[in-house]
């Protein structure tokens, strides 16, 4: 190919100012590869004007074109990557490098080695997912490689041919580049089966004027029809490639049938402007010709996978020969073709940037689709699958950073997505320049501005009722909360108190005052303390605990206790306050000799020194000296139970207390006339945060409707 035949093909489509980047580049590649010859002879330049040639056909992006020049310039003539930056700049640059590093990639390793197949795929994901024009001069670059694999030896010819056909021919069906696709197949079955191919052109050739004869004339009847609806349609006859018709002999000879059933279809295709127009000429073809009711498909209404639309019939035409049609539009007909590749294909006056994002997700769900095919199922995918692309919608702050959030989120989640500060003082949003409701939810590529007012006037109430839709994210519901939090410090306090009063009452206990507890807390004022209980700052349970601290331990001046009684009433020594439990193995009992292990989240687990699991224990570090502590004092408890009178209640109290390693000394219980029943039980507990516990897991048993202690 001369080089002006490409540059010919390209002024067709591309502006002349875009020429010169192109012209350049040739200049370059030229100088680089000069005195470089192909395994063939030819001058080596021929392959890169090859490859951007075909790349040309799908009416590429300058970008693409230039970076296909360009793109064995590091690897075969040692010019660094730097000086196609310097030169042409990063976008090209980065594609050169791309598709190096992607001819990198060892793939024959995989069928042996299925680790380093996914390593390969892995890089190979990576590459694509930083620009997927890599792939496409990637495709190209391979599909020039097999139109001059005769050059090689046999044995590189089958190992690059099978390469071919089950990774680089099913990427680019996968891609839905067609026009790339069948010409991959036919090479890579022309290199590893030769006999088989030729046998099958034979049969196709020796029925070619026949075929074409039928053709011709089916295509005239069809013609007259759609001209007399004053249908504007184009028809045209569509060649089959000699692999596909290989794979459907395989199916044929499966199903009994043989080559003459396949190359007795007649195949066509109809083109025309509109959707509906599509169904138009359905209509009139079945009407001319009998349908094959099973060979219908309305890939319009349910498209393929890939993206891939068309009616495709079959009718008997001329009373005996079946004959395939697809109906399509002319863009069903360029997306069909080139797939993914025609979201590159040059239009004047749009900006690449503006479809590349949204591209660039759709492809990749396209690739990772593909990849399912292959079956590998590897963490990587899938996480990039789940987390990114199933539930994440990509959008730009106005300076064109990308942020991501859950799939139905709004300006709102974007503003505190941001800032916790742009959130409150946000009172509208625009989306793509123009004006949105805060409901609006967003859609991959906007890009969101936020306008805030000046002074923090605070968010709306209404932002937090799920049913007006303002936001979709936990972080900003979260925001708000808090803010309100801090706003509502009334309704905190009364909260705070009453949740005091309720917990005091329950653990039959009185202050006598509440400044105490406030001051065991460390808080200002009583107010302040009663707020923080209400927004949940202080939990309920930390009263009774510090309560049980306050009152356990024998007074002594502040600031001088020593180890702190853990909740089971042991004592870890040289350690502060511990979490501690008894050991389910060995239930040590107060007067065992005792010693502690730490666990990785459970705190401390105490056994009995003598308990096998300590004494095989290898890691010795993790063992603790403990102490039961003053343990001698047992306190006796009244506790109040009502319930609902069931089978079994008393049995499960019980065995609830027991299972506490708790004494229940005398039990009293009276029956009313409501089937429901009071229990009255003396318990011996060590103290008050025991006995919380208690109490709580008693409400949870069924049928327990309030537990309460009794003061005598
Ligand atoms: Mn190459």
């Amino acid at each position: 190919m001369e080089v002006t035949q490409f540059m010919e093909k390209v002024r067709e489509y591309l502006p002349a100012e875009r020429m010169s980047v192109l012209e350049q580049a040739y200049e370059f590649a030229l100088k680089a590869h000069q005195g470089q010859l192909r395994q063939s002879g030819e001058p080596y330049l021929q392959h890169p004007l090859e490859t951007a040639s075909i790349l040309a056909d799908l009416r590429l992006d300058t970008s693409s074109l230039a970076a296909a020049l360009l793109h064995d310039v590091p690897e075969d003539c040692g010019i660094p990557l730097s000086e196609i930056e310097a030169r042409f700049g990063a976008e090209i640059a980065k594609l050169v490098d791309g598709v190096t590093k992607l001819g990198k990639i060892s793939w024959q390793a995989g069928v042996s080695d299925n680790k380093s197949y996914t390593e390969s795929l892995r890089k190979m994901l990576v590459a694509m997912a930083e620009d997927i024009r890599v792939v496409f001069i990637k495709l190209a670059d391979r599909l020039h490689n097999m139109r001059t694999l005769g050059a090689l030896p046999i044995s590189k010819q089958h190992a690059i041919a099978r390469e071919t056909l089950e990774l680089y021919a099913p990427l680019a069906h996968r891609l839905g580049i067609w026009e790339l696709k069948w010409q991959l197949d036919d090479l890579s079955f022309f290199y590893l089966k030769p006999a088989k191919y030729r046998h099958i052109e034979h049969l196709v050739a020796k029925r070619q004027a026949e075929r074409e004869a039928l053709i011709a004339r089916a295509i005239q009847t069809l013609a007259k029809e759609l001209e007399k609806a004053a249908l504007k349609a184009e028809i045209a006859g569509r060649p089959k490639n000699i692999y596909s018709i290989y794979c459907k002999m395989g199916k044929y000879a499966s199903q009994g049938k043989d080559f003459n059933d396949i190359g007795d279809i007649l195949a066509l295709r109809v083109l025309v402007d509109e959707v509906e127009d599509c169904y138009h000429a359905l209509g009139l073809i079945h009407n001319l010709w009998h349908p094959l009711s099973a060979e219908f498909n309305d890939y319009i209404a349910n498209p393929k996978e890939n993206g891939y639309q068309s009616l495709h019939t079959t009718v008997m035409s001329f009373g005996t020969t079946p004959l395939e049609i697809q109906i399509r539009t002319w863009e069903m007909h360029r997306a069909a073709e080139y797939g993914v590749a025609t979201h590159w294909y040059y239009k004047e006056g749009v900006k690449p940037q503006d479809v590349q994002f949204d591209q660039k997700i759709a492809w990749l769900c396209q690739i990772i689709e593909w990849h399912k095919e292959l079956g590998q199922t590897s963490e990587f995918l899938r996480s990039v699958k789940t987390d990114i692309f199933n539930d994440q919608t990509f959008v730009y702050t106005p300076k064109g950073e990308i942020k991501d959030l859950p799939v139905g989120s709004t300006p709102l989640d974007f503003a505190y997505r941001i800032h916790t500060d742009l959130g409150h003082r946000c009172i509208g949003a625009k989306v793509n320049g123009r004006l949105v409701p805060l409901t609006y939810q967003l859609h991959n590529g906007d890009t969101v501005e936020i306008i805030s007012a000046k002074r923090n006037k605070g968010p709306s109430r209404d932002w937090l009722n799920p049913y007006l839709g303002y936001i979709k994210t936990s972080r900003a519901r979260e925001k708000i909360r808090q803010w309100f939090k801090k706003q509502e410090r009334p309704e905190n306090v009364a909260r705070g108190k009453e949740a005091l009063d309720r917990e005091l009452h329950r653990l039959g206990l009185s202050l006598s005052s509440r400044e105490e507890i406030t001051h065991m807390f460390k808080y200002e004022s009583v107010d302040e303390f009663y707020a923080a209980l209400g927004c949940g700052e202080i939990s309920i349970n930390q009263i009774a605990l510090k309560l049980a601290v306050q009152r356990e331990k024998p007074r002594s001046p502040e600031g001088t206790s020593t180890a702190s009684l853990s909740s089971s009433g042991i004592q870890v020594l040289g350690v502060g306050q511990l979490l501690t439990r008894l050991a389910y193995c060995c239930h040590p009992l107060p007067g065992d000799q005792i010693i502690g292990y730490i666990t990785r989240t459970r705190g401390v687990t105490v056994h009995r020194r003598d308990c096998p699991n300590i004494v095989h224990e290898d890691e010795k570090e993790r063992l603790i000296p403990v102490d039961w502590g003053h343990v001698g004092q047992l306190y006796p408890v009244t506790i109040r139970i009502d319930a609902w009178d069931r089978m079994g209640l008393l049995r499960d109290i019980g065995t609830l207390i027991a299972g506490e390693r708790m004494n229940i000394t005398t039990v009293n219980s009276s029956d009313h006339d409501d089937h429901s029943t009071s229990i009255s039980l003396t318990v011996e507990v060590k103290s008050i945060t025991q006995l919380s516990q208690l109490l709580s897991k008693l409400e949870g048993i069924n049928g327990i409707t309030s537990v309460t202690r009794v003061m005598e």
